[in-house]
Formats: structure tokens, sequence, C-alpha cells
């Protein structure tokens, strides 16, 4: 039997482990994707710490990984439309075809929803066997640095697109790689200023050189400084929440336009005190964003790519797959954007 490298979750401890796999087999609506780049993920830190939520999701012996660029080896014999040699990324959630939402065309909605590198083997390998449906061709334009970080990349389009941003002020609160990502898909959306906050300098400074944006330290500077100075009157039109941090929220809220909207992709880390009666009373639209939406968001992010959107200078570290583990140091530290492992 063919074997592989994978990085595998095969301990109940903090950790990931270089094996040895079987290349996996394909069905016959699957493809068998050569894997060239990945990108390291928050979610695979999790993994990694094997934290309460790891423990309760992750099945020990997982292939780990979601982020990922390569290219189609073999095609199970119905797969129709793609070839062998064609370069690609893919949706790494695998939805089923029989819920409401799926059948009314929104696959991003299905609660029947499995994660690649979550719940079935991942993309950190040398092979992925993928549905043929859930892969994106990508085009010479994007290469494969780039095609690895488009699943972080489509959660920012998907939040950053959820509301008109034309000539409207943007508040980002939280500049990890997809708050950064998020930023500068607004500003390429035609925002009029992108307001991005954070308490890590570092962070704050990764997000200017990726963006045209405002960066502001709250932790040093009130962000009602700010205001004044963009000439904004009333407050920020949209918000985007990218963070998890209770107090990021709480001064979006403060810092919005009467009648402002808010998406939320941050996740807060427990049941976290909502003022709501100043989210009636300001007349707020709060939208919860999980995914990307399946294919609509893939759509519009090759689009911008294609159109200008620079999101390069997000990736801040490459390193040979063989590294991973200085990989997940940095990225543990806090102290990187994006970081891609390189399969070969
Ligand atoms: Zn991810």
């Amino acid at each position: 039997m063919a074997t592989m490298k994978a990085l595998v979750k095969a301990r109940a401890e903090p950790g990931l482990w270089l094996e040895e796999r079987p290349v996996p087999e394909i069905g016959p609506e699957d493809v068998l994707i050569k894997i060239r780049e990945t990108g390291i993920c928050g979610t695979d830190i999790h993994i990694w710490n094997w934290d309460d939520w790891a423990q309760r999701t992750v099945p020990l012996g997982l292939i780990t990984g979601h982020e990922f660029a390569g290219e189609i080896v073999a095609m199970g014999a119905q797969v129709e439309g793609l070839e062998v040699g064609q370069r690609c990324s893919g949706e790494g959630h695998l939805i089923g075809k029989t819920s409401r939402q799926s059948r009314s065309g929104r696959f991003h909605l299905d609660p029947t929803t499995r994660g690649i590198g979550v719940n079935e083997a991942g993309a950190f390998a040398e092979y992925l066997r993928l549905p043929a449906f859930n892969v994106v061709p990508l085009p010479d334009s994007i290469d494969d640095e780039i095609g690895a970080i488009l699943d972080p990349l489509g959660n920012a389009v998907h939040t950053a697109l959820s509301f008109d941003l034309l000539g409207e002020d943007v508040l980002v609160t939280g500049a990890g790689p997809i708050g950064i990502m998020a930023a500068a898909v607004a500003r390429h959306a035609g925002a009029r200023h992108v307001v991005i906050t954070d308490v890590n300098p570092a962070r704050l400074e990764l997000a200017a050189q990726v963006a045209d944006v405002v960066p502001v330290n709250v932790a040093s500077e009130d962000l009602r400084a700010v205001m004044p100075r963009l000439k904004m009157v009333q407050g920020f039109d949209v918000g985007l929440e990218m963070s998890g941090s209770q107090a990021a929220l709480d001064q979006m809220v403060e810092a919005m336009v009467m009648g402002g909207r808010i998406a939320l992709l941050g996740i807060p880390p427990g049941k976290s005190p909502v003022d709501w009666s100043r989210i009636v009373f300001k007349a707020l639209t709060i939208k919860g964003v999980y995914g990307r939406e399946i294919f609509e968001t893939w759509y519009k992010m090759i689009a911008m790519l294609e159109n200008g959107l620079d999101v390069r200078k997000v990736i801040t570290h490459r390193l040979p797959a063989a590294d991973f583990e200085q990989g997940f140091e940095i990225m543990r530290a806090g102290a990187s954007g994006k970081i891609v492992l390189d399969w070969g």
C-alpha cells in the first residue's frame, strides 16, 4: 500500500505528530489532491493544545489541517468538469444534500456539515481526498501560497461582505490574520474609513502593512479620540467583530451609529454578558457568520484577488512541513500572521 506523510492528532495531549499513513482511496465522486501548501489556522492551535473544544470534537488519530492548495492527481469515475493536473484549493466543509437549507441552495447553512481536519481526514498530508463538489480550481494568477489561505480569506470576505460597505466607516475589532484580511477587503470594497483595533502592537503594525487602514491600540488609545481625527460625526456604520473579546464587542456597540450593522465572526470563550438594551435602543442589526458562502464567497474572493486585492503580506512565515513544530510554536506565541507549510 502506498503511504504518505501526515500530521496526526495521535495522542490525547498537546502536540501533533508526523506519521506515515496510507494514501486515501477515493470514491466515484471524489478527487485525490497532491498537497503543495497548507495554512496553519487558529482551529489547528486548539487541536494542538487539546483544549475542551478539541477533546469534545476531534477524534484521536485524525489527520488535521483544512487550509490548502494543491493539484488534482486522480479522479473518481463519475467526476466531470475537472482534470488531472488542475491546480486547486477547496471548501473544507463537507455538506449534506438533504436538509432544507442545502436543497434551497444555502449550502453553508447545512446543519450536518462536517469539516476536514476537524471531523474528517484533513489536508496536513501529502494527499487529500475531497469530494469533487468541494474543489475550487485556481486560476494561474493565484499561486499556491495564496491558494492555501483562501479558506481564512473566505471567512474574512464572508464577514466583510455581509453588509454594503461602499462609502461606509467600518470598525474591525481584532487584528489577527482574518481581521486584517477583513479590513483589507473592506477597503477594497469601497469603505470610506477602516479602523482596526487590537491590544497587540505587532498585529496592528502588520495590519497597517497589509492594508490602508487606521490601527488603534485600545490598550493605550481611546477609540472615540480617533473619530474626530477622521471627521466622523456619529460613529461607525458597519462593525466586523473578529476577536471574540467581550470588551471589543462592548466598545463596538458603543461606537456604532444608530441603525448600524455588526457581523460577528470572533468566538467568545463562553457566555458573555451583553447590554441588550443598548443594542435595542441603537436599533443595531447583528449577524453571526459561519464559514464561507458555498460558493459565492469563493467566486467574489477570487474575483477581488484578480482585481487588485492583495493580502500576501499577511503571510509572515513560510516553512517546510517537516518544521511544523516551529510553525506551531510561532503561532502559539501570537507573534505571526499566517504561517504556510510547504509539502513540496
Ligand atoms: Zn482555518
